[in-house]
């Protein structure tokens, strides 16, 4: 193969990633998207395969390829398995295992390019060549222990329980000191030091990833999996540096810059500091508030299905927002059903979705998509907002923080100033839910308590086929 159709071939590659990333943006495009990168990958792995002699000394033989052959196959089976069986809720958790493996990825390349160098270099090119390795193997080993704390975080094999020793700050900051000193180490020691320095430093790291992602809440972890996302394709990038592989070096910029714009927009729709995520102290701090939260007043009315199919029947235009609880019921089909059925009846009936509504990016686009919910339909929090005081019904389906109005009222509760949906602006909201708790940030809902909002009682999917069953009638 030609050096020309290597390029060729990454640049093709290339522009199939951003592709696939600009598909991913909307659901309408979003399996083309997919179908790109399936391509885009395809090419970079097949031409990376066949043009590796191509680069500087390498000489792949035939039993080089069977042993590539022999890792690639199996390593694709087991994947496509666990892809397929992975519940969406399990979704994090698979994706946490899946960066561990870039961390260790970048580390071992790192670690091994070191000690047999592609090319030899000299002077200043050798010098840049072992920052890529020393910066390299440093994210990579913060990545691939952090995604290893945070899939057992997930599976709950450890307490999700935030551990918060005292001056965590301080270690941290003197880890990353000492890992600054090793690297001044690993650019003036001799070739035998040099490598001792730098498995120090991915001891010290490897311990960094560990702390840092133990200090988090097991609930946060979510935003740390989009983090160490992130952390992942700089990794991934490094290794190209380090194996002067453009192709990975673009393939690990568009996960690493993805991957934090993904924890921006989670942050903010949540309310919390990026830079409190970057430095490991999500979920932990207690948030911002200077005071106890405001108390609650009021009582909650009860309503049942009869009366909720007849405010429902009356209704001309309805509002579904879904949360957690819709997703941990499985309601999603036959939540479809009934906007299918009410939008026959020439209800306007539309889905509103919180950013952060249920426990991963996207969850309920994705329940809807799988329930064939049509996308016109289903409007974003910004989108929705300004509808909600014109809205008749607004039914809301195991949800809870994404619509409390203490995000806006309460400068002390716990998610002051979380951007929330208004649903207590619509004339009539319906809360369904299985009993008084709280959700996921733990906080009581005032909406709960509201005169033009009525709970309905019982597991989503009951309920909602309950619902179904009376609207057919
Ligand atoms: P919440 O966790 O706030 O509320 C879910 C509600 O669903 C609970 O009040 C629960 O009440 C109810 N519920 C649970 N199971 C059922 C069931 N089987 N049937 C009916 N109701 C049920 O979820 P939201 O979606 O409103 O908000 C998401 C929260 O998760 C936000 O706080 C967000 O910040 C956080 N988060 C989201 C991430 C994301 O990427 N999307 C990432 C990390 C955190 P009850 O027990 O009474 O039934």
């Amino acid at each position: 193969m030609s050096y020309s159709l290597l390029i060729v071939c990454y640049i093709a590659a290339s522009a199939l990633f951003i592709l696939s990333l600009g598909g991913l943006s909307r659901q309408e495009t979003a399996t083309r998207g997919n179908t790109y990168g399936i391509i885009g990958m395809l090419i970079a792995i097949a031409v990376t395969a066949v043009g590796t002699s191509l680069h500087g000394s390498m000489n792949v033989t035939g039993s080089g390829y069977a042993v590539l052959a022999a890792s690639i196959i199996p390593g694709a089976l087991i994947g496509a398995v666990l892809a397929k069986r992975v519940a969406m809720t399990s979704m994090p958790e698979l994706v946490a295992m899946l960066h561990s493996f870039v961390g260790l990825a970048a580390v071992l390349v790192g670690i091994a390019s070191h000690i047999a160098p592609i090319e030899q270099l000299t002077g200043t090119e050798h010098t840049i060549h072992a920052i890529e390795v020393f910066v390299g193997v440093f994210v990579g080993a913060i990545t691939f222990t952090g995604s290893i704390i945070a899939f057992l975080k997930l599976k709950g094999s450890i307490g999700g329980n935030p551990l918060t020793l005292p001056g965590r700050h301080v270690l941290n900051l003197a880890m990353v000191l000492g890992c600054v000193v090793l690297g001044y180490l690993f650019l003036t020691g001799s070739p035998d030091q040099s490598l001792t320095w730098l498995l120090v430093m991915t001891g010290i790291a490897s311990v960094i990833g560990v702390h840092m992602v133990m200090a988090i809440g097991g609930a946060d972890m979510p935003v740390v999996v989009s983090m160490l996302n992130s952390y992942s394709g700089w990794a991934a990038a490094a290794a190209g540096f380090m194996l002067s592989n453009d192709l990975l070096i673009i393939t690990g910029a568009l996960v690493g810059s993805s991957g934090a714009i993904l924890s921006y927009i989670m942050c903010a729709a949540m309310n919390r500091s990026f830079i409190s995520v970057i430095l490991g102290g999500f979920g932990s701090d207690g948030g911002s508030a200077k005071g106890p939260a405001m108390a609650i007043e009021g009582e909650m009315t009860e309503i049942d299905a009869d009366d909720t199919v007849e405010l429902l029947r009356d209704a001309k235009s309805v509002v579904v927002v879904p949360g957690y609880g819709m997703a941990v019921a499985q309601a999603q089909h036959t939540v479809s059903d009934i906007a299918k059925l009410l939008r026959q009846r020439k209800v306007n009936f539309r889905f509103a979705i919180h950013p952060v509504a249920g426990r991963l990016p996207g969850h309920m686009n994705v329940l809807l998509a799988e329930a064939n919910v049509p996308y016109d339909i289903v409007l974003e929090m910004d989108e929705i907002n300004e509808d909600l005081p014109e809205t008749d019904v607004v039914l809301v389906i195991g949800a809870n923080d994404i619509v409390n109005p203490s995000a806006e009222d309460d400068p002390n509760s716990p998610i002051a100033g979380m951007p929330v949906l208004q649903v207590w602006k619509s004339k009539q909201v319906i809360i369904m839910k299985r009993g008084r708790g709280t959700g996921y940030a733990g906080v009581q809902n005032p909406l709960f308590f509201k005169d033009n909002s009525r709970m309905l009682f019982g597991d989503a999917k009951k309920t909602v086929d309950i619902l179904m069953g009376k609207l057919r009638d």
